[in-house]
């Protein structure tokens, strides 16, 4: 029977973002979840600790989670928001602005994290034509920025590895340079801020009468490898899209809910983005929910009669679910009464303090942490930061020892990703840490040793 499961998964099954001689080689199948542990079809179990792709926050089966669904259910699963709205949709709607950035005053509902962006970008572009000004066209984005799959998100992204097979689809948008404090030659987080915002500047001053909207990551680009922006520079990025009329784009699609110890990273910074991105979080990691958020003044350049053609035309058939908008709903009233977003930043601080006893191993290179949300990079050699090379394929082996010794992670490169549900407790993390610690040594050790012999 679990043997048949697996020959049928291999036979029929595409995954995403796999290559699939891996799995078959590998091949996992998750039959059920309790708290921060999913356990696979033959009985092992394995801490999530990546959250099952960055959106887990109360642990599988919260008993509130499953009832509000079951509740749900028993009045409708799904009408549609084409004209028309559901309770629950319109309920959250008035509590996400509640929670969000004061600017932020509308909500529009989609199914994923790229199409909360692919509606920002849409939106932008619309906004300026629907005021008179469409030359307004183009956008600037960031280096290593990620916003989902999607072609116009992809066109907005800018990782090498996803991106560059599918160039010839994308539409141009000027690419500027993001703080790398690890990988910049000062090492200086105020130096390496400052030099990339004069560089956005000299980009704006030129450019900025064709451009419409700026893309980019809150506080941390995660799919690029955790890397962490120097505080200030998110709001130096506001400073000058405001001096040079062009609209922000904020995602915050794997930073907000918690994550990263406020309830978006955005506040960390002060910043009020003229349109904001979020999912994953959103329902506790239950159902697909995402958003995009803007302020009055973007919407009211859509709001006119009819016959002037102002309208916003897009949609999608799952918009505003009933199931996901009550299952959000609820998770939301749980981030109150169990106080998340104080305890990620209380328990962040403990997890800051056993992460750093990783830096005692010869090949960990860096650590970055935002709450919790946190890489580490592997590094080849730790005083020149020379990296891995890709087919050495060190994260993944290292995530691969991970699962024997039972915690689940995805790798971005040679960074081990450590995205823990934001639920577990400072035991769990430290459980988690040490697997954590017990591959990296294992697997680095026996790395270098096969590089001797190959030299
Ligand atoms: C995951 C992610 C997305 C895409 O969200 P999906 O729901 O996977 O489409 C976009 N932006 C960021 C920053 C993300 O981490």
């Amino acid at each position: 029977m679990r043997n048949e499961l697996i020959e049928k998964s291999k036979k029929h099954l595409w995954l995403p973002f796999t290559q699939m001689k891996d799995y078959d080689l590998d091949p996992l199948i998750i039959e059920s979840g309790n708290g921060i542990k999913v356990k696979d079809i033959h009985g092992k179990e394995y801490y999530d600790g990546f959250s099952s792709v960055w959106l887990n926050v109360h642990g599988h089966r919260k008993k509130e989670l499953d009832q509000a669904i079951k509740d749900q259910l028993e009045k409708i699963a799904h009408s549609t928001l084409l004209g028309m709205t559901n309770v629950p949709a319109t309920e959250l709607a008035e509590r996400l602005v509640d929670l969000t950035p004061d600017d932020l005053t509308r909500v529009f509902y989609s199914d994923s994290g790229a199409e909360a962006m692919e509606i920002a970008l849409k939106m932008a572009f619309q906004y300026w034509k629907n005021i008179g000004k469409p030359e307004k066209q183009k956008f600037v984005s960031m280096q290593e920025g990620y916003h989902g799959d999607t072609i116009g998100a992809v066109s907005v992204g800018a990782i090498e590895l996803f991106h560059h097979v599918y160039g010839p689809l994308m539409f141009e948008s000027f690419k500027a340079p993001i703080p790398n404090v690890y990988r910049s030659e000062s090492g200086d987080p105020d130096q390496c801020r400052n030099e990339c915002l004069q560089k956005l500047e000299e980009l704006l001053k030129k450019h900025h009468e064709e451009i419409a909207a700026l893309s980019i990551e809150s506080m941390v680009q995660g799919a690029a490898g955790m890397i962490v922006m120097p505080s200030g520079f998110l709001q130096g990025v506001r400073a000058l899209c405001t001096k040079y009329d062009v609209l922000m784009i904020v995602d915050e699609v794997a930073t907000g809910f918690g994550r990263t110890g406020k309830m978006f990273a955005c506040e960390h910074d002060g910043v009020q983005p003229d349109l904001m991105a979020a999912g994953k979080g959103i329902t506790g990691g239950y159902l697909p929910i995402a958003v995009t958020f803007t302020t009055e003044k973007i919407y009211e350049a859509f709001y006119d009669d009819y016959e002037n053609l102002k309208t916003f035309f897009h949609g999608h058939s799952y918009t505003g679910n009933q199931l996901g908008c009550a299952v959000a709903l609820e998770n939301l009233r749980l981030f109150e009464s169990e106080r998340i977003v104080e305890n990620v930043q209380r328990k962040s601080e403990h997890l800051k303090e056993i992460l750093s006893d990783l830096y005692s191993l010869p090949h960990v290179g860096d650590i970055r942490q935002l709450g919790f949300m946190c890489g580490i990079e592997l590094v080849q050699d730790k005083l020149k930061k020379i990296p891995y090379l890709l087919e050495q394929r060190i994260g993944y082996k290292v995530s691969l020892k991970m699962r024997e010794l039972g915690m689940l992670t995805r790798p971005l490169g040679n960074v081990i990703v450590f995205m823990p549900p934001l639920a577990s407790t400072k035991s769990e993390l430290e459980s988690m840490v040490s697997i954590m610690k017990e591959a990296i040594e294992s697997v680095c050790e026996e790395e270098g040793a096969a590089f001797e012999r190959s030299v």
